[in-house]
């Protein structure tokens, strides 16, 4: 089934985008197409399907529907966020440099500093946040830049557009990684960005039962590098879990509309909590970066940060939650917290992380689709438990 999205609604798109090949049966499902490889005719022909490295169609049809949904013209599926990221900085080489927003993924960062570092891709880390700044970090070697926003965990907000318009007056390919927002809630490709990147792991899977990465793009000489990088280095999505991030990806919708709408109670809750310091979330019309937010995206996004009071033990608050659960990750139904300083950013030294704002108090939260009663009590019960004796 051929797909034209163009003109419909993105929740017909999240149903019907992509294209799916049903081997004739009229599966309104896309089959699992569990094999390594595919008959072919005869020598010296150029089949469709060769070697599952190379293309697999439950595959292709979750790389055409993520291309329907990031406005795109062709997608990429990976093992995980990470590998589709590592197969994003094999387009450069050594002596390129890359600049990467400041609170850039921990994992990232790590990627960053102790992998592509050593083949001599260099990289350093910017304030995206205010433009001049951002300029000065140019240098004439500068290829790319890397950028979240929101970004981890502090949710702070980048003009994608402008950014992306500096980037291109320096000659540098502009990547985002919109794991935090989905195509749901905001589109770089149409901010001006040339590659989108996704831990599918988080949202788009929705459920924490997968890991997966994605990347789209729209230049076709980006498409045709990456096409050769993926099938090169083979860290592909396999065809049961591409299948299930497909079924995922069928809700994101209604499933965002809940998050979110979760998320914005939670915020305001918390703002008015006594104990509670600070709250970081780019729905609030007092957060950073909210009127750019307002602008590049549907709405604030489920992710909410906050700092306890500094009379608080911290260490009180994880074990007394009931509902929500202390973990690593994120965009799953259920409500998870982390404590960024000691899990998701611990591979970033104390000195650099504090530097940007993340500190030994910082909670954060990723607000599930449950009762938002229920979440609300939660916290406050937790909250209490933190309370000097
Ligand atoms: C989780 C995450 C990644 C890494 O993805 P994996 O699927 O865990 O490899 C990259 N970027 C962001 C923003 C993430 O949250």
């Amino acid at each position: 089934m051929e797909s034209d999205m163009s003109g419909m609604g993105f929740s017909t798109a999240l149903i019907h985008g992509g294209v799916h090949e049903d081997g004739g049966t009229g599966s309104v499902n896309v089959p699992i197409y569990q094999t390594s490889t595919y008959a072919q005719e005869n020598i010296g022909g150029t089949p469709k399907w060769e070697y599952s490295r190379t293309g697999n169609p439950t595959r292709a049809a979750l790389e055409s529907l993520i291309v329907d949904l990031e406005h795109g013209t062709a997608g990429f599926a990976f093992a995980s966020g990470l590998a589709a990221e590592t197969a994003v900085l094999s387009l450069f080489e050594s002596g390129d440099h890359i600049l990467l927003s400041e609170n850039v993924y921990g994992g990232t960062f790590r990627l960053m500093d102790k992998v592509f570092k050593h083949f001599g891709v260099t990289f350093s880390l910017a304030d995206t946040t205010n433009p001049k700044a951002f300029e000065a970090a140019f240098t004439p070697q500068t290829k790319a830049i890397l950028i979240e926003s929101p970004a981890n965990p502090l949710l702070t907000v980048t003009d994608i557009e402008a950014t992306a318009k500096i980037a291109h007056e320096h000659g540098a390919t502009v990547i985002v990684d919109n794991t935090f927002m989905t195509p749901y809630l905001q589109r770089p490709l149409d901010l001006g960005a040339d590659i989108v990147l996704h831990s599918a792991t988080k949202y788009l899977g929705g459920h924490s039962d997968l890991v997966a990465g994605l990347v789209v793009v729209r230049d076709a000489a980006l498409a045709g590098r990456l096409a050769f990088i993926q099938n090169s280095t083979g860290g592909v999505l396999a065809p049961f879990d591409s299948f299930l991030l497909i079924r995922g990806i069928r809700t994101l919708a209604v499933r965002m509309d809940r998050h979110t709408e979760n998320a914005e109670k939670i915020a305001r809750h918390l703002a008015a909590h006594p104990a509670v310091k600070k709250v970081y979330y780019p729905g609030l019309e007092t957060a950073q970066g909210h009127d750019v937010q307002k602008k590049q995206a549907r709405n604030g996004g489920a992710m909410v940060s906050f700092e306890l009071a500094p009379d608080r033990d911290i260490r009180k608050f994880f074990p007394a939650l009931h509902v929500v659960t202390l973990a690593e990750s994120l965009g799953g139904v259920e409500s998870l917290v982390c404590h960024p300083a000691t899990m998701t950013h611990a591979a970033i030294p104390k000195e650099t992380r504090e530097a940007v704002g993340i500190t030994d108090g910082l909670i954060r939260l990723s607000v599930g689709i449950e009762d938002a009663d229920d979440l609300i009590r939660d916290i406050d019960d937790a909250i209490r438990e933190t309370e000097a004796r």
